[in-house]
């Protein structure tokens, strides 16, 4: 599977000329599958230039939307990704049963008046919203793994598995808190051990998480202990906080690079970039 990051920033876009190198965008990842099959997770700013490289014509029809949760930034994008606005595209969303509203009402509302000029029933391609019921779902030949985060209103993430490789994308999830309906910490290691990518959201340093403990996201060296623990591959931290320019963003992952070889792990660490690209 091919991995790339159309938006890795967390809570709100944040662009500017001292956040171009990780980006501005918030959540979207494009999943490419051996079979050419198009998996788009999340719907936040990012998925706006993905929908434009999909419009040549040998580009996919299907698109398979994953959504992991219903906060704003995850999909503020939806209203502006061109593909939905054409009748020769089919749109599967798909997610879990968060809160109490639909998957359509999820993505429908932020475009009724008075907060956008185009109602959500305007749009030309077909749509097909498939509540999932948590248990595990696949497209094509992966197996996609629900994994419930610990996060204000819930969630979920996913582990992707293709033959023999693994990755799992967990954002808004927050290491070290309890959530209602999260997980112990200690079935994250299962679920994410020895995998060939972990992508997971690592918003704060510990200074910052003294004023942000319970919002829902988890500190640089937070998730760098789960990496430790599960041992996987490759860490990719993601969500960034608005307030990190690319310096601090360096900077921090530097840090828990340190962390990783001092204690004497293997993990390969990096931040994600918006426009990044992974093969797996
Ligand atoms: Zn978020
Ligand atoms: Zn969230």
């Amino acid at each position: 599977m091919r991995i790339k990051i159309w938006g890795c920033r967390g809570s709100i876009p944040s662009p500017g000329c001292d956040n171009n190198e990780y980006g501005g965008n918030t959540t979207c990842v494009e999943v490419r599958l051996k079979d050419g099959s198009l998996i788009v997770i999340d719907a936040g700013t990012g998925i706006r230039c993905l929908g434009t490289t999909l419009l040549k014509p040998e580009g996919p029809k299907k698109v398979h939307l994953l959504l992991t949760h219903a906060h704003w930034d995850h999909l503020q994008g939806f209203p502006f990704f061109v593909p939905a606005y054409m009748e020769e595209y089919s749109i599967i969303v798909r997610g879990g049963p968060l809160a109490k509203q639909s998957l359509k009402a999820f993505l429908a509302h932020q475009m009724d008046p008075p907060y956008f000029p185009v109602p959500f029933r305007d749009l030309k391609a077909s749509f097909d919203f498939r509540q999932e019921d948590g248990q595990s779902l696949s497209i094509g030949k992966v197996e996609i793994i629900p994994i419930l985060l610990k996060h204000p209103n819930g969630g979920y993430g996913y582990k992707f598995i293709e033959g023999n490789k693994t990755f799992v994308f967990l954002t808004d999830n927050e290491i070290g808190f309890d959530h209602p309906g999260g997980l112990p910490d200690t079935e994250y290691v299962e679920i994410c051990r020895n995998a060939d990518l972990l992508i997971h959201d690592g918003q704060y340093t510990e200074q910052e998480y003294k004023i942000s403990r319970g919002w829902g996201h988890s500190t640089f060296r937070a998730v760098t202990d789960l990496s430790i623990s599960a041992e996987v591959k490759r860490l990719g931290i993601f969500h960034h906080d608005p307030r990190h320019l690319d310096k601090d963003l360096d900077r921090y992952i530097e840090e828990c690079r340190q962390q990783i070889s001092k204690e004497k792990s293997r993990v390969e660490c990096f931040g994600t970039k918006e426009g990044m690209e992974i093969n797996l």
